[in-house]
């Protein structure tokens, strides 16, 4: 099997360095590790370089759903809200640990965007195409009903409510399972790798010269058919082919806010309406509530997108306006990120009115580009492109390529025993890590973050238990070792913000454990004290910019 730990990366860079693919995937966001998974799964030879690390493009700041776009229906993309809706389930049934059932609130209220009737309709409709199981259609409410189970609404122009199941994610994890998988299943994938230009033969791509980040080398993959996965950087891609089409994107900001769930007490998530006409979430998660998102045009620095106070200000607004007595400041948000949408251009359109829907584009040499589309939707689209590829290959060749498999490929961490529902599963492992000396939170945490892969986190545990001489909670340190060695962790701001999501959900344990965690990281990976110091000072970066949110 293809190794994805970040202690093999000379390894790894020799198998692709100079070596010839069907594949080359570019973009380790969900799109690229998704069509890396559905091509690999069909036999084709695929290498994916990412250039930073997976998931730190859009795939890693976005509103964390698997869902059903209900929004989308008021500009009627039903085609949209039929895959997405349906897509739901998929991922839901191949990755369990990563895509929990959410009841969402929908309050109803006086001159907002749905009345009681238009309600109706919406969610009838919006449930028929979705393809909704029936468990899991809405419920109306009444007003009185609505304050019950959410007592901390505005109850002023309040008329009733719709409850409505949405799935939660976390979707940097999700594409590093989706890429998990894609390597167990014969794709080589390196981050930290970028492509620079690109090679032909009689005017047809036939490869790519990559740049390694980390350490300024200069290498070369050849394959027969080459992906721009690129999110919002694939313009920038379609920039480096000498036979590109125009620019295709139109780029939107997009920016969440975390406070302390005491701060927010929301007994579920909600989806409300806004005074301009929008639609926010609130969403409940690990002790805290994260609170999302703008829309707003965007043509700055895509690698780091910034929270402004303009951003800011417009999210506390909606949320007070909603949740009145809560009377959230600036001084109360404890974390944060912003992302940015990387759309297909269409003229005369307001941010929040551009199609989310996917598009292909092959280039006259041969470069094809995905563009747009969902976080919940990309296995469809990786489905999409690789039956584009597969036709060309079986037009050209004796050999068949397949018809799409993931539809019944378990994401890495969702293979649970058949004999167990997923409470059950998550009980035994609890238990399990109580029994190796973990508290009941951090069992939980560990069961619920990595579904059957927890078991090769207990393993570290146990060999740890010998002889252990950090000085750095177990509960982490097997984390980092798991993150190292089976999901190519790199840097230390991989490991908080991506692998464990801290930075946005635990700060404080990211303040006091960082630095320690920088020098524990030297020792495994042998850096250097400039390298070490360069990952320190990018990681109290990081931190910095979320303590001026609250400025
Ligand atoms: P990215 O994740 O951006 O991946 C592209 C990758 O290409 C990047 O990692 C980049 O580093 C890499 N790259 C660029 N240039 C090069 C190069 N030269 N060489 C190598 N690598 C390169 N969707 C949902 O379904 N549910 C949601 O709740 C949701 N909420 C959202 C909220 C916000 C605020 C935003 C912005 C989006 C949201 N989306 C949601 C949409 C979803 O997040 C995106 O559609 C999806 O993540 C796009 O993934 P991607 O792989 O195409 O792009």
């Amino acid at each position: 099997m293809n190794s994805f730990s970040s202690k093999n990366r000379v390894d790894i860079i020799q198998q692709i360095n100079n070596s010839s693919f069907d594949l080359l995937v570019i973009g380790g966001g969900i799109t690229g590790a998704g069509i890396a998974l559905d091509a690999s799964a069909r036999g084709l030879k695929v290498a994916l370089i990412e250039m930073q690390d997976f998931a730190s493009g859009t795939s890693g700041r976005s509103t964390k759903l698997i869902h059903g776009g209900l929004r989308y229906l008021k500009q009627l993309e039903l085609k949209l809200v039929a895959e997405v809706g349906k897509e739901r389930d998929i991922v839901h049934k191949n990755a369990p640990h990563l895509t929990k059932p959410e009841p969402m609130l929908l309050p109803i209220a006086k001159g907002g965007s749905l009345n009681k009737f238009t309600a109706r309709i919406a969610m009838f409709v919006y449930e028929i195409i979705a393809g909704v199981k029936k468990e899991e259609r809405h419920t109306f409410l009444s007003k009185e009903e609505t304050l019950k189970i959410e007592p901390l609404l505005k109850q002023k122009d309040l008329i009733g409510g719709i409850l409505f199941y949405e799935y939660r994610t976390d979707d940097a994890r999700l594409t590093i399972e989706v890429l998990k998988k894609a390597v167990a299943t014969g794709t080589l994938a390196i981050n930290y790798m970028k492509a620079t230009s690109f090679n032909y033969t009689n005017d047809n791509i036939t490869g790519a010269n990559i740049h390694d980040e980390i350490n300024g080398n200069q290498y070369q993959i050849n394959a027969k058919y080459i992906v721009n996965a690129c999110g919002p950087w694939v313009d920038e891609i379609g920039d480096l082919d000498q036979k590109r089409n125009k620019h295709k994107l139109q780029i939107t900001k997009g920016i969440h806010l975390v406070v302390d769930w005491k701060k927010l007490p929301i007994k579920q998530s909600a989806y409300f309406d806004t005074f301009d006409n929008r639609m926010i979430f609130v969403i409940p998660r690990e002790g805290k509530t994260y609170i999302g998102t703008t829309d707003t045009f965007y043509n700055d620095d895509i690698i780091h997108p910034k929270i402004t106070n303009i951003d800011r200000d417009y999210i506390l607004k909606c949320v007070n306006d909603y949740f009145p007595e809560q009377k959230l400041g600036a001084a109360d948000i404890e974390s944060g990120w912003a992302g940015i949408r990387p759309l297909v251009k269409k003229s005369n359109k307001g941010a929040s009115e551009i199609s989310r829907k996917d598009e292909i584009f092959e280039s006259q040499s041969g470069l094809i580009t995905i563009a747009g589309g969902k976080l919940t939707g990309y296995r469809k689209m990786a489905n999409r492109i690789v039956d584009i590829i597969a036709k060309k290959i079986n037009s050209t060749n004796k050999i068949k390529i397949s018809n799409c498999k993931t539809n019944n490929i378990k994401l890495s961490g969702g293979e649970i025993n058949k004999n167990f529902t997923f409470s059950e599963f998550m009980e035994v492992n609890i238990l399990r890590g109580i029994d190796l000396g973990l508290t009941k939170e951090e069992a939980q945490k560990l069961t619920s973050r990595y579904g059957s892969n927890v078991a090769e986190i207990f393993q570290i545990i146990e060999s740890l238990k010998v002889d252990y001489a950090y000085n750095i909670p177990i509960f982490l340190f097997s984390q980092l070792i798991y993150s190292i060695e089976k999901e190519m962790c790199v840097t230390p701001s991989d490991f908080f913000i991506r692998r464990i999501s801290s930075l946005y959900f635990d700060i404080e344990l990211v303040k006091e454990w960082g630095q320690k965690l920088v020098v524990c990281m030297q020792n495994i990976q042998g850096w250097d004290d400039n390298l070490t110091e360069h990952y320190s000072l990018e990681l109290q970066k990081s931190i910095n910019e979320i303590d001026e949110i609250k400025k």
